[in-house]
């Protein structure tokens, strides 16, 4: 017998039913009540599907409104204290009002207050809300979400294993508020919440709880490892096992640590992971249980079972029954069923599986490892089944194109360098554009308005003819335009209206990527990304953006910025195809990109932009692959971008980095400006560009575009000029945090009417 089970299913709907319903509730079109039905039912089906995919546990603690590091925030007690007056009203209503607005500044009711922070979850496209410490914070257990959700899996019928954040996690994701101070002082007190929790999960009759400590698979600082320690070993709760789960990468130096706890069970990535497995094997005691994550929960590829049978069966010799089966990571990161993809051809798909396939795989594998007589038959089948498909991809003739390879065979170094220096550059780009000090500019989408989406749908599904929905779109633009002149912004943009996404609008236009139509990811709260899936060598078809671009430039003297999603997101926020290294299928989009840069700078317009949010987020979780990789992701961004003369202006855009570490690379892109997220954060990234005297322009954020609050102009001059303390004035960019597609019309207007109106005040100080 062989236990399977999951580190988390994805929550958001195979329909985005948990978006739409936090949404309307958000609006105030649902109540509470409407909304914590949704999520019930949700739950139910959930936990229905895993179970009937052969589970011997469902998760349970998985599910989220919005975040799971905000939801053990909440559990903790740790509600910074400009929430906490509607965190005092008891009722419901208020509990989860208080989380939202922790979330994204408002909520139906209690007052609007800043957010708080939020970073992405290790190198995922998935982000956390920050848990926010202050010097004396305390912990307690503060709410009952996860009891409330074990106890209705197990009234279904379910047997349940919980899925807890750690404590060593946790407090590695925090920030200190205010002065600094050592977060693992907190260690105990988080402790004795933690036992809390596990004497409760305990007398709900719990055998099994799942302890996620993901800081396992990075270099951890001496005392985060002696805090690991002394965590689970004062974690004991007489016959409640802990299965402590690791995962995104191997355990690395923390090997020996994981492996030697006294802890019931370990699970490890298998996928990522793998060439570590052998040594957890052999240092693992065999009376622990061996989590062993085979099926990639980061992709969407279907598994070689043929292949993850092999590896496993030398692991099912020495651990027997105490081998379990389960997916690398929680599948939050996959899309919830291949069932309801209806335009991807059949070869394709075939290729392909989501979460609910996944659990099949592992369902497979289960039977496999079982034996029992009765499934052999079938399980053979599905196995030559798989065989059969793993072949036909590896051979396929769409995957492989001479003149991809060909090109990319002929680079040469000068292809990754611009003519002149910065100096150079910024003295002509100076000259040929003619700002004014701290110039304004977005970064480059406007409100996406229903009229918008709506045309976008009838045009797609071919309701709308391509005449019509160019004109709507032309209509949109020239708006756009023109609110941006009576703004008296500087450097303008047509503000995107024609993209559903800045990834899978270009990946449209590229050969080697395929769509689904409801392969949604969250990305964070109720928001949900699209991946395209590149299958195949990439190549640029013809012109993606210039019409575009050129048409609202025909409208203004200003100068317009182009606008394209740069390489390493283009990868990043994709399925990539895993039969080639990434940097291989980066060069190719990046080659793609250097033609519609030089073809945008041919058709007149001055500045582009190569958005580049996911460069942080590709970083390796350990520093000993740092290196490789800002290498080649910095030479696929010079590539797409060098190709311009000196008097062409190169933007490029970040969004939530922490860019401590790699502010070498991000002066290394040689980039004219970056425009960056700073807002949330009070202007604390900008210590690095400073201390690292970045030598071109920078547009940290004022206005933080992921609230619908309207910032002040008071607001934004402290904040410019806190900016203005650590980069000198002439290279000072005033622009919001990011995007402004998610926002409404009113608030854009008054928050970029603002924005212009302090970037006057600074220039007349
Ligand atoms: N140009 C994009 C936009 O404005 C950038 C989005 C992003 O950084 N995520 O929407
Ligand atoms: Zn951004």
């Amino acid at each position: 017998m062989s236990v399977s089970h999951n580190l988390g299913f994805p929550r958001i709907g195979v329909n985005r039913e948990l978006k739409h319903a936090v949404e309307r509730y958000w609006k105030e079109q649902i109540d509470a009540t409407e909304l914590e039905q949704c999520g019930r039912d949700l739950r139910e089906r959930h936990w229905r599907q895993q179970a009937e995919s052969g589970l011997d546990f469902v998760p349970a603690g998985d599910f989220s409104w919005y975040d799971h590091v905000l939801d053990t925030s909440m559990m903790l007690g740790v509600i910074p204290q400009r929430f906490a007056d509607s965190a005092n009203q008891e009722s419901v209503a208020s509990d989860l009002d208080t989380y939202f607005c922790m979330a994204r500044g408002r909520a139906p009711s209690g007052q609007a207050t800043m957010a708080c922070e939020m970073t992405k979850w290790f190198d995922s496209n998935y982000h956390y809300i920050v848990p926010e410490f202050v010097k004396n914070q305390s912990f307690y257990l503060a709410h009952e979400k996860l009891f409330e959700e074990v106890a209705e899996a197990q009234a279904l019928g379910h047997k349940v294993k919980p899925v807890l954040l750690g404590p060593v996690s946790y407090l590695w994701l925090g920030k200190c508020k205010g002065d600094e101070f050592d977060r693992l002082s907190f260690l105990d007190s988080v402790l004795a919440v933690y036992g809390e929790i596990l004497s409760k999960l305990k007398r709900l009759g719990i055998e099994w709880v799942q302890i996620d400590e993901p800081v396992l698979v990075l270099d951890l600082p001496s005392e985060w490892k002696k805090a690991i320690e002394s965590s689970y070993n004062r974690l004991q709760v007489r016959g409640l096992n802990i299965l402590l789960a690791t995962y995104f990468g191997s355990l690395g130096s923390n090997l020996h640590l994981a492996c030697n706890l006294p802890i019931a069970g370990l699970h490890v990535d298998a996928v990522r992971g793998r060439d570590q497995l052998n040594s957890v094997v052999d240092h693992l005691p065999k009376y622990k249980v061996l989590s062993v994550g085979v099926i990639d929960g980061r992709n969407i590829w279907r598994s070689d079972l043929d292949d993850i049978i092999a590896v496993l069966n030398p692991i099912k010799e020495r651990f027997k029954e105490r081998l379990w089966l389960a997916p690398s990571c929680s599948l939050l990161h996959v899309p919830v069923d291949l069932d309801q993809e209806f335009k991807i051809d059949t070869e394709l798909k075939s290729w392909l599986a989501f979460a609910r396939q996944k659990l099949d795989e592992l369902n497979i594998l289960k039977h496999v490892f079982t034996a029992e007589q009765d499934s052999v038959h079938d399980c053979m089948q599905v196995l030559k089944h798989t065989r059969s498909i793993i072949q036909s991809r590896s051979s396929s003739t769409r995957i492989h194109r001479a003149e991809v390879i060909d090109r990319q065979n002929m680079i040469d170094r000068a292809m990754y360098k611009r003519h002149g220096d910065y100096e150079m550059r910024s003295h002509k780009q100076r000259e040929a554009l003619r700002l004014p000090n701290y110039p304004t500019t977005t970064i480059g989408s406007f409100p996406q308005t229903v009229e918008i989406r709506r045309a976008r749908h009838a045009f797609k599904s071919g309701a709308m003819l391509q005449h019509d929905y160019e004109k709507q779109m032309k209509q949109e633009i020239a708006e756009t335009v023109r609110q941006q002149e009576e703004l008296g912004l500087d450097v303008l943009v047509h503000g995107e209206p024609e993209r559903n996404d800045m990834v899978e609008y270009f990946s449209e236009q590229l050969d080697g990527y395929a769509f689904t139509d409801n392969g949604w990811v969250q990305s964070y709260g109720s928001r949900c990304v699209k991946p395209p899936i590149i299958y195949g060598d990439v190549k640029r078809k013809g012109d993606m953006t210039v019409r575009w671009a050129s048409y609202a430039q025909s409208l203004s003297e200003k100068p317009m910025k182009g606008m394209l999603t740069g390489p390493v997101t283009m990868l990043q926020w994709s399925f990539v195809r895993d039969d080639q290294p990434r940097a291989k299928t980066c060069q190719q989009i990046a080659l793609a990109l250097r033609d519609e840069v030089l073809a945008l700078e041919q058709a007149g317009i001055p500045v582009i932009q190569i958005d580049e949010p996911a460069f942080r987020e590709g970083l390796p979780l350990k520093r000993s692959e740092w290196e490789s990789y800002l290498k080649w992701a910095v030479d696929a961004f010079r590539l797409s971008s060098a190709g311009v003369k000196d008097e062409t202006q190169i933007h490029t855009h970040m969004c939530y980095a922490e860019f401590n570490d790699i502010i070498e690379a991000i002066a290394q892109l040689d980039a004219d400006v970056i425009t960056i997220e700073t807002s949330r954060s009070d202007m604390e990234l900008l210590d690095a560009f400073a201390d690292f005297s970045y030598p071109n322009e920078i547009g940290p954020g004022v206005y933080d575009i992921h609230s619908p609050n309207v910032p002040t102009i008071e607001q934004m001059v402290i904040l410019l000029r806190r900016a203005a303390d650590c980069i000198p004035a002439q290279r000072l960019w005033v622009n919001p945090d990011c995007g402004l597609k998610t926002r409404g019309w009113p608030e854009v207007k008054a928050g970029l009417s603002n924005m212009v109106a302090a970037a006057h005040q600074l220039r007349l100080a």
